[in-house]
């Protein structure tokens, strides 16, 4: 939470400021989140999966309960060669 309110107000600098899903992947990584990793989108969008940033507190539990993952920032300078390596 800390984590996306600093998102947040780096992006008011950087409007076109980045975040990318970063999925712990093992055994007990949701299959949900498995496929999203690596995704990048507007710091002030949501990601495919509906969630803010992993654990978003107003997710549904099903999709927060114990998720392990994390989200980045991505500059924008990055974000272009972030997307190709994420497709
Ligand atoms: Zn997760």
């Amino acid at each position: 939470m800390a984590a996306h309110a600093q998102q947040l107000e780096l992006a008011k600098d950087v409007p076109d400021l980045r975040k990318q899903w970063i999925a712990t992947m093992d055994g007990r990584t949701r299959a949900s989140h498995a496929s999203i990793h690596g995704e990048v989108r507007l710091t002030k969008r949501q990601f495919s999966n509906g969630l803010m940033i992993p654990g978003d507190p107003s997710g549904p539990p099903e999709e927060t309960i114990n998720c392990r993952c994390r989200s980045v920032a991505i500059i924008p300078e990055v974000a272009a060669e972030v997307e190709k390596e994420a497709a």
